[in-house]
């Protein structure tokens, strides 16, 4: 399933059964030895403070550009 780039292609088939278009971010989920593949929602807020912008999973969960550049600190 990877092309010589390492980058993951997805069966067209899938991709139209998930309404994926080109460009759409997805994310990977591992769990036992199955690997999770689903839509990223970026509708979801940040949780510390429900900002819309630059949201993205951080470790699982759904944090804005401000809060992520904290946490990067923090830890
Ligand atoms: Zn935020």
């Amino acid at each position: 399933m990877k092309d010589d780039n390492g980058r993951v292609c997805i069966p067209i088939q899938m991709r139209k059964e998930m309404e994926i278009s080109s460009g759409r971010s997805i994310e990977f989920l591992a769990d036992g030895d199955k690997t999770i593949i689903q839509k990223y929602e970026q509708e979801v807020p940040c949780i510390f403070c429900s900002g819309m912008h630059e949201v993205h999973a951080f470790r699982g969960t759904p944090v804005c550009a401000t809060w992520q550049n904290w946490m990067i600190r923090l830890h």
